[in-house]
């Protein structure tokens, strides 16, 4: 029996944040762990715009909802989910996801939480877990899953090294060349290929 997991942003749907400054124009929300590698020093910064912006979670979602999936994304997980069981994983919070995890047909996610009071303002917000890409694989792996990975960025290199097979896709040059134990493509065509690859069952495209 075999499981894929998948990230989200990046792999699937763009970049939420990005996108997220680029709808609305505030460039300061474009900062990622890139420009301020402590996660929850950025978080309280963006929270802190938002505030200062007047966006509470309705008007975020609304903003979301004019977003789309990556070209192809929503038949590539079409396709994955008739040979695999699907899961993402992702560092993404339930609440921006939902528009996005919509128009993929909502497969499961396993992800973050945001804290929003009783005026829809968003006030804080809730990790899973500690490492819980890697984490969810670990678990998976107790119920005798075999678990093929894919995903873009140094937040996915332990659920990659967790899983059966890790597998890059979208990933930027330095993140491939340090991390050359895992094969790296980046059209879903090629993603096909490496899970029929890393797969134990004669699959076909
Ligand atoms: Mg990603």
């Amino acid at each position: 029996m075999e499981i894929a997991c998948l990230d989200l942003e990046g792999v699937l749907v763009p970049e939420i944040w990005i996108e997220f400054a680029k709808v609305t124009g505030i460039e300061s929300l474009k900062a990622t762990t890139r420009d301020i590698p402590d996660y929850d020093v950025l978080m309280k910064q963006r929270l802190r715009i938002l505030e200062e912006n007047n966006l509470g979670l309705k008007e975020i979602q609304d903003v979301i909802a004019t977003l789309k999936p990556l070209d192809g994304a929503v038949e590539f997980v079409d396709w994955l989910r008739e040979r695999f069981q699907v899961i993402i994983l992702s560092d993404t919070f339930y609440e921006f996801s939902q528009p996005l995890m919509r128009q993929l047909g909502f497969p499961t996610l396993l992800c973050h939480r945001l804290n929003v009071d009783e005026r829809g303002r968003v006030v804080g917000y809730t990790l899973r877990q500690r490492d819980p890409k890697r984490q969810s694989v670990l678990a998976l792996k107790t119920l005798y899953y075999r678990i093929i990975a894919a995903g873009d960025s140094y937040n996915d290199t332990t659920m990659l090294g967790e899983a059966d097979q890790g597998i890059l896709f979208h990933a930027p040059q330095n993140v491939i060349d340090q991390f050359p134990q895992f094969p790296a493509v980046h059209t879903y065509e090629d993603l096909k290929k490496e899970f029929i690859k890393a797969s134990n069952r004669e699959l076909s495209l």
